[in-house]
């Protein structure tokens, strides 16, 4: 037989074969993937912002809030998941040909280092291997059906990040993590470019390490710039979901392996990654519902107030044109309201209203349509913003808002 013949001969089925494989491989990921509702990366600039203490935090913050979560450590080379969540030393069951998570408490969990042979141990990745293994990750787990698996990626706009975005062909959307320096900023417009690229929506921009928590009396104080990262996202025109103080807290609590808001779930740094989550939780209602306050930071909150801008006695659609606001109390746990009352705001000058706001004491405010960087002041003073609502008598939208039935619509003013 010839040489020729006989590759041919062999080669034609092996490669039929793979082929066969390969296909097949891909339906299962597919439909792996389809049994989970939110496929979320969570991606940084450069390393060292702490883009996996932001990923655990916000994994437990969905978790405690009732979701089904899983948790993915896509950072191959540094993979720090399990020392953060105390799991080294871990390994996952094999069953036939699936990978069983390792469980955290509610979560699923997976890594690259519960497969090392020790903490330290390097792996040297060529590109294909690294596109394997993460495919393997994605196929091989089995999660189950999930309402959110976090992706932690490796920082960088490389092979891996980039294979976890092929492969998942509909990616839910991507969190960027930075701190405020111009230094890390400038990595993040490569990553905002890099998920645009790819059509991926971006949630929103996170800025880490922003501000500092004195431990003694729990004041967070300006020691560096900051705002570099709210006002980059102004600038790219993407969500910004909030800061993140300096708590030395937090560092104790990553190398305790105990993720902070779990912790430390009372602290004004733990409220933070609290407003972080919300929006992304309020993406799970996908049907234009807002989510009532559910997550279990904010209920520890049972009583609050909610503003909503008023023209003629109904929510103004249009927020610059207000006239009064109805500042009206609730008992979140109750889901009832205890007060309501009418105040004339300042003349309209950029920043005020959001800080009279906060001094009326209001937690969250309510609005049809407003601009991102309105947004952005009032959750700079801590203030959540809904926007989108219908107009309608305040107290109707409030109850609706607290019984999860407010319809959310297009924001009618997002200039
Ligand atoms: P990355 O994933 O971006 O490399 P990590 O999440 O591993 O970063 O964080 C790097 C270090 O910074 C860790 O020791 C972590 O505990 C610490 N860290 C992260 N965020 C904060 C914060 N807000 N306050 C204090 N320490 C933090």
């Amino acid at each position: 037989m010839s040489l020729e013949k006989c590759c041919t001969n062999n080669s034609g089925p092996a490669l039929e074969q793979e082929e066969k494989s390969r296909e097949d491989g891909r339906v299962v990921l597919k439909e792996r993937m389809n049994a989970i509702k939110n496929k979320i990366v969570v991606l940084s600039g450069k390393g060292g912002v702490g883009k996996s203490t932001v990923a655990v935090n916000l994994a437990t913050s969905l978790s405690l809030a009732g979701k089904r979560v899983g948790l993915l450590d896509a950072d191959i080379h540094g993979p720090s998941i399990p020392k953060l969540l105390n799991l080294e030393g871990r390994r996952p069951e094999i069953r036939e040909r699936t990978i069983v998570p390792v469980e955290f408490e509610n979560m699923k969990v997976m890594s690259i280092g519960f497969l090392l042979d020790g903490k330290d141990s390097a792996v040297i990745w060529r590109g294909p291997m690294k596109m394997g293994v993460i495919e393997q990750f994605l196929r091989d787990v089995d999660w189950g059906e999930l309402d959110y698996l976090l992706i932690d990626c490796p920082p960088g706009t490389g092979d891996e990040p980039l294979s976890v975005m092929q492969l998942i062909a509909n990616v839910t959307g991507a969190v960027i993590v930075t701190t405020p320096q111009e230094i890390a900023l400038a990595d993040v417009r490569k990553s905002v470019n890099f998920c645009r690229q790819l059509n991926v929506p971006i949630l929103g921009i996170v800025e880490n390490m922003s501000g500092f928590v004195c431990p003694e009396c729990g004041e967070v104080t300006e020691i560096f710039k900051s705002g570099g990262g709210e006002q980059l996202a102004v600038d790219m025109d993407v969500p910004f979901l909030g800061k993140i103080p300096i708590d030395q807290k937090m560092v104790e609590a990553g190398d305790n392996g105990t993720p902070f808001i779990r912790t430390y779930s009372s602290t004004e740094t733990a409220k933070a990654f609290g407003r972080v989550a919300r929006p992304i939780l309020e993406k799970d209602l996908n049907e234009n519902r807002l989510d009532p306050v559910n997550t279990s930071i904010q209920e520890e909150i049972k009583t609050m107030k909610i503003a909503i801008p008023l023209a003629d006695g109904r929510l103004a659609m249009h927020f610059g044109h207000c006239e009064q606001f109805a500042l009206i109390d609730v008992d979140t746990e109750r889901k009832e309201i205890t007060g309501n009352t009418l105040e004339t705001p300042p003349p309209h000058e950029p920043g005020l209203l959001p800080k009279w706001l906060h001094e009326q004491g209001a937690n969250i405010i309510i609005a049809g349509g407003m601009g991102s960087r309105a947004q952005s002041l009032f959750q700079q003073n801590g203030i959540e913003v809904v926007v989108g609502a219908a107009s309608d008598e305040p107290e109707k939208i409030v109850t609706a808002y607290l019984e999860g039935t407010l319809e959310a619509g297009a924001n009618t003013c997002d200039h």
